[in-house]
Protein backbone atom coordinates (compact mmCIF):
# COMPACT_ATOMS: atom_id res chain seq x y z
CA UNK A 1 0.00 0.00 0.00
CA UNK A 2 1.61 3.38 -1.04
CA UNK A 3 1.95 5.88 2.06
CA UNK A 4 -0.92 8.00 1.39
CA UNK A 5 -3.40 5.49 1.24
CA UNK A 6 -1.45 3.90 4.55
CA UNK A 7 -2.18 7.45 6.12
CA UNK A 8 -6.13 7.60 5.03
CA UNK A 9 -6.32 3.52 6.35
CA UNK A 10 -5.62 4.54 9.35
CA UNK A 11 -6.95 7.65 9.26
CA UNK A 12 -10.32 5.66 9.33
CA UNK A 13 -9.68 3.80 12.18
CA UNK A 14 -8.45 6.24 14.47
CA UNK A 15 -12.34 7.80 13.49
CA UNK A 16 -13.93 4.40 13.93
CA UNK A 17 -12.19 3.76 17.14
CA UNK A 18 -13.43 6.90 18.69
CA UNK A 19 -9.91 8.88 19.02
CA UNK A 20 -10.71 11.79 17.26
CA UNK A 21 -13.32 13.06 19.55
CA UNK A 22 -13.04 17.15 20.10
CA UNK A 23 -10.78 17.48 17.35
CA UNK A 24 -9.21 16.04 14.30
CA UNK A 25 -5.51 14.65 15.48
CA UNK A 26 -2.68 14.31 12.84
CA UNK A 27 -0.63 11.55 11.39
CA UNK A 28 2.54 11.40 9.18
CA UNK A 29 4.85 8.88 7.80
CA UNK A 30 8.83 9.87 6.92
CA UNK A 31 10.11 8.94 3.72
CA UNK A 32 13.80 9.92 3.76
CA UNK A 33 13.97 13.62 3.75
CA UNK A 34 10.56 14.06 2.93
CA UNK A 35 7.21 13.73 5.16
CA UNK A 36 3.52 13.09 4.39
CA UNK A 37 1.31 14.85 6.64
CA UNK A 38 -2.32 15.19 7.30
CA UNK A 39 -4.04 18.54 6.27
CA UNK A 40 -4.66 21.51 8.66
CA UNK A 41 -8.36 20.91 9.97
CA UNK A 42 -9.65 18.26 8.27
CA UNK A 43 -11.66 14.99 10.03
CA UNK A 44 -9.40 11.77 10.01
CA UNK A 45 -12.46 9.53 8.98
CA UNK A 46 -12.69 11.63 5.57
CA UNK A 47 -9.37 11.67 4.49
CA UNK A 48 -9.17 11.96 1.01
CA UNK A 49 -5.76 12.00 -1.34
CA UNK A 50 -5.27 15.19 -1.60
CA UNK A 51 -5.44 15.82 2.00
CA UNK A 52 -2.21 14.42 2.27
CA UNK A 53 0.51 16.69 1.63
CA UNK A 54 4.08 15.81 0.74
CA UNK A 55 6.28 18.36 2.32
CA UNK A 56 10.51 18.28 3.30
CA UNK A 57 11.39 17.30 6.74
CA UNK A 58 12.50 20.61 7.74
CA UNK A 59 11.25 23.60 9.75
CA UNK A 60 11.76 26.42 7.21
CA UNK A 61 9.71 24.90 4.22
CA UNK A 62 6.99 24.03 6.73
CA UNK A 63 7.01 27.59 7.70
CA UNK A 64 6.28 28.98 4.03
CA UNK A 65 3.93 26.17 3.10
CA UNK A 66 1.72 27.37 5.75
CA UNK A 67 2.59 30.85 5.06
CA UNK A 68 1.34 29.82 1.21
CA UNK A 69 -1.61 29.78 -0.57
CA UNK A 70 -1.80 25.93 -1.27
CA UNK A 71 -2.91 23.82 1.51
CA UNK A 72 -1.96 24.37 4.90
CA UNK A 73 -0.02 21.35 6.30
CA UNK A 74 -1.05 19.56 10.26
CA UNK A 75 -0.69 22.49 12.65
CA UNK A 76 1.34 20.43 14.91
CA UNK A 77 3.33 19.70 11.42
CA UNK A 78 6.33 21.81 13.28
CA UNK A 79 6.48 19.19 16.28
CA UNK A 80 6.01 16.13 13.67
CA UNK A 81 9.04 17.48 11.99
CA UNK A 82 11.11 18.06 14.99
CA UNK A 83 10.50 14.73 15.83
CA UNK A 84 11.65 13.61 12.77
CA UNK A 85 14.59 15.66 13.01
CA UNK A 86 15.76 14.30 16.50
CA UNK A 87 14.89 10.43 16.01
CA UNK A 88 14.75 7.87 13.55
CA UNK A 89 10.77 7.54 13.75
CA UNK A 90 9.21 6.77 10.72
CA UNK A 91 5.75 7.28 11.53
CA UNK A 92 3.19 10.07 13.69
CA UNK A 93 0.21 9.92 15.27
CA UNK A 94 -1.61 12.38 17.23
CA UNK A 95 -5.00 11.98 18.47
CA UNK A 96 -7.85 12.67 21.00
CA UNK A 97 -8.23 9.32 22.78
CA UNK A 98 -10.70 10.86 25.57
CA UNK A 99 -10.08 8.47 28.75
CA UNK A 100 -6.19 9.01 28.42
CA UNK A 101 -7.08 12.58 28.04
CA UNK A 102 -9.36 12.48 31.32
CA UNK A 103 -7.22 10.64 33.32
CA UNK A 104 -4.44 12.90 32.34
CA UNK A 105 -5.54 15.73 34.20
CA UNK A 106 -4.77 14.07 37.99
CA UNK A 107 -1.57 12.09 36.59
CA UNK A 108 2.00 12.67 35.90
CA UNK A 109 3.02 9.62 34.33
CA UNK A 110 0.58 6.66 33.33
CA UNK A 111 1.61 3.63 34.84
CA UNK A 112 2.10 0.43 33.10
CA UNK A 113 0.64 -2.67 34.58
CA UNK A 114 1.72 -5.71 34.45
CA UNK A 115 -1.14 -7.60 33.25
CA UNK A 116 0.00 -8.05 29.44
CA UNK A 117 -0.42 -4.41 29.14
CA UNK A 118 1.83 -2.10 27.39
CA UNK A 119 5.48 -2.23 27.69
CA UNK A 120 6.52 1.01 26.53
CA UNK A 121 9.56 2.69 26.58
CA UNK A 122 10.72 1.86 30.53
CA UNK A 123 7.57 1.28 31.44
CA UNK A 124 6.08 4.39 31.96
CA UNK A 125 4.68 7.06 29.76
CA UNK A 126 5.08 10.93 30.52
CA UNK A 127 2.50 13.28 30.60
CA UNK A 128 3.58 16.33 30.27
CA UNK A 129 1.84 20.06 30.85
CA UNK A 130 -0.96 21.25 28.34
CA UNK A 131 0.88 23.91 26.10
CA UNK A 132 -0.80 25.56 22.90
CA UNK A 133 -1.57 23.37 20.34
CA UNK A 134 0.33 24.45 17.41
CA UNK A 135 3.24 26.22 19.46
CA UNK A 136 7.10 26.17 19.14
CA UNK A 137 6.92 25.31 22.98
CA UNK A 138 4.17 21.96 22.72
CA UNK A 139 6.44 21.31 19.58
CA UNK A 140 9.52 21.07 21.54
CA UNK A 141 8.47 19.28 24.77
CA UNK A 142 6.66 16.35 23.16
CA UNK A 143 9.53 16.14 20.27
CA UNK A 144 12.00 15.77 23.58
CA UNK A 145 10.21 14.03 25.33
CA UNK A 146 9.89 11.41 22.19
CA UNK A 147 13.20 11.23 21.81
CA UNK A 148 13.50 8.71 24.99
CA UNK A 149 9.81 7.33 24.68
CA UNK A 150 7.70 6.04 22.03
CA UNK A 151 4.32 8.14 23.59
CA UNK A 152 3.68 11.28 25.09
CA UNK A 153 0.25 12.58 26.86
CA UNK A 154 -0.37 15.85 26.83
CA UNK A 155 -2.49 16.64 29.59
CA UNK A 156 -6.17 16.95 29.07
CA UNK A 157 -5.72 16.84 25.16
CA UNK A 158 -4.31 13.54 23.78
CA UNK A 159 -1.44 11.46 22.56
CA UNK A 160 1.57 11.51 20.63
CA UNK A 161 3.03 8.63 19.38
CA UNK A 162 6.10 7.61 17.20
CA UNK A 163 7.15 4.56 15.72
CA UNK A 164 8.76 2.69 12.71
CA UNK A 165 5.39 2.44 11.18
CA UNK A 166 1.93 3.74 11.30
CA UNK A 167 0.49 0.94 12.20
CA UNK A 168 2.89 -0.09 15.27
CA UNK A 169 1.78 3.66 16.51
CA UNK A 170 -1.58 3.05 16.24
CA UNK A 171 -1.20 -0.31 18.38
CA UNK A 172 0.27 1.69 21.26
CA UNK A 173 -1.92 4.46 21.22
CA UNK A 174 -4.86 1.74 21.30
CA UNK A 175 -3.03 0.30 24.14
CA UNK A 176 -2.90 3.22 26.17
CA UNK A 177 -6.37 4.17 26.11
CA UNK A 178 -7.61 0.60 26.66
CA UNK A 179 -4.88 1.15 29.95
CA UNK A 180 -6.38 4.46 30.68
CA UNK A 181 -10.15 3.33 30.52
CA UNK A 182 -9.26 0.35 32.80
CA UNK A 183 -7.86 3.06 35.33
CA UNK A 184 -10.54 5.00 34.85
CA UNK A 185 -13.10 2.55 35.69
CA UNK A 186 -11.52 1.20 38.77
CA UNK A 187 -12.04 4.64 40.45
CA UNK A 188 -15.33 3.48 40.51
CA UNK A 189 -14.87 0.40 41.85
ZN1 LIG B 1 -4.67 17.77 19.35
Amino acid sequence: MNKVNEIIKKGKELSQNNFTLGGSGNLSIRDNKYLYITKSGIRLGDLKQEDIIYLPVNEENFHSKRRGKGANPSIEGLLHIKTYEKTKAKSIIHSHPIFTSIISKNLNKLEISKDGYPIIGNKRIPIIESLEPGSKKLATKVSENLTQKNAVIVRDHGTFVKEESLEKAFKINEKIEELSKKYYLRLFL
